[in-house]
């Protein structure tokens, strides 16, 4: 179908204005803090509705509004909300919609921020949170309470890749009246099975695939205006966690390569986390779309494609062990995030506590050659074997 064409999607005009950018192919970057009015009627109009008026960069900037548009687009929601980062995305839906005695229902292995969020500072405002194992629905269904608010959903989530059932929860929540938020970072802007499920609110840390370069840090809400005309009310204009227009710039920029690099990775990642399962060093490895995957089906009935991202658990867990391995990595690199050009490397290790099984990997595939990748890691784990 025309409208679902990705191509077609990021061509929508929306409030791109070819006239005021001098035929401009690729949109200007309104680097201002405000805006200036000639005329006192102009001015009060744009005062009384920042989120319609280009008044003052922190409310809306042209350039960070066109962004807007295309993600909405995108994900096929009315409207769509930039932030400065994932976290403040999701933060700031929270914070617009619970308040004072309000209860959340939230996933084990949400988002360690999220999870940071609810636990240590909604805690302190009387916003009391419950974590269950999304895998398992009825434990989620069970969490329901009378002063339930809202249900945050991440599915799949990193590291464990563990699903939740989106469709069967947003309907439970929807009877209940109780307001879905779903963070589809992991399946991208072009997996709308969260928005079909019917969940209210969708975030993405924008900073992952929608940049795609590894050079900014960005987020995003997705949903209906009246939704998102809170939000904006609220806690996007007080908190200030706004997006800068160049950081806006090179999202729309990310906008335009986001289907093939996606397509590219998600290959690559799949190819290798097929290989590594056959691997005699490797006990497991946690991809949706191996059929090894405990929610395979879900997986399938919930994303259109596999996706870049997975974690792999090696069979000798000793600290040292996998250190060796890392270190001799020399293509992947040791970072946090993912989603970049760059492989990247995550040892769950690293936690302090680690929540996650011991061993466990995750590892970001980005966008070079998966032959020279799998020879990276096939070297590694000889040689962290041959110290072992
Ligand atoms: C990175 C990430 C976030 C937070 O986004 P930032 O842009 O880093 O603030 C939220 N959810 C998921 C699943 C993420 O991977």
């Amino acid at each position: 179908m025309l409208h679902d064409d990705f191509s077609y999607i990021l061509s929508l005009l929306g409030e791109e204005d070819k006239v005021a950018w001098q035929k401009a192919m690729s949109p200007p970057i309104y680097q201002t803090g405000n805006f200036s009015y000639s005329s006192f009627a102009e001015f009060r109009d744009a005062i009384r509705e920042e989120r319609k008026n280009s008044l003052y960069t922190r409310g809306l900037n042209p350039t960070v509004r066109l962004l807007e548009q295309k993600l909405a687009a995108l994900q096929g929601t009315e409207d769509a909300l930039c932030f400065g980062s994932g976290s403040a995305a999701i933060a700031s839906a929270v914070v617009a919609f619970c308040r004072k005695g309000d209860h959340v229902i939230c996933m084990n292995f949400a988002y360690s921020w999220t999870q940071k969020l609810l636990k240590n500072l909604l805690s302190r405002y009387g916003v009391e949170a419950d974590f269950v194992n999304g895998t398992n629905t009825p434990e989620v269904v069970n969490a329901f309470r009378s002063d339930t608010r809202m249900l945050i959903l991440e599915s799949p989530n990193s590291f464990l890749f563990e699903l939740q059932d989106v469709m069967v929860l947003c309907r439970e929540a929807k009877s209940r009246g109780v307001m879905v938020l779903c963070d589809n970072s992991y399946a991208g802007p072009m997996n709308r099975f969260p928005v079909e499920a019917g969940a209210d609110l969708i975030a993405h840390s924008a900073t992952k695939y929608i940049s795609g370069h590894s050079d900014t840090v960005a987020g995003v809400l997705c949903g209906s205006k009246a939704l998102l005309d809170v939000v904006f009310a609220d806690p996007y204009m007080t908190l200030g966690a706004a997006l800068s227009p160049f950081n806006a710039w090179l999202l729309l920029r990310g906008l335009r390569t986001l289907e093939i690099r996606v397509e590219r990775t998600g290959k690559s990642a799949l190819t290798i986390a097929g290989w590594l399962e056959t691997r005699p060093e490797v006990e497991r490895v946690y991809h949706p779309w191996l059929e090894s995957h405990p929610q395979h089906n879900l997986a399938l009935q919930q994303m259109d494609r596999p996706m870049g991202m997975f974690s792999v658990v090696l069979r000798n867990k000793s600290n040292n062990y996998i250190e060796r391995f890392c270190n001799a990595l020399r293509i992947f690199q040791m970072a946090v995030s993912w989603g970049g050009y760059e492989s990247l490397v995550f040892p769950s290790a690293l936690f302090d506590p680690n929540p996650f099984p011991d061993g466990l990997i995750r590892v970001s595939i980005g966008l070079e050659n998966p032959e020279l990748l799998k020879e990276d890691l096939a070297t590694a784990l000889r040689l962290a074997e041959s110290q072992a």
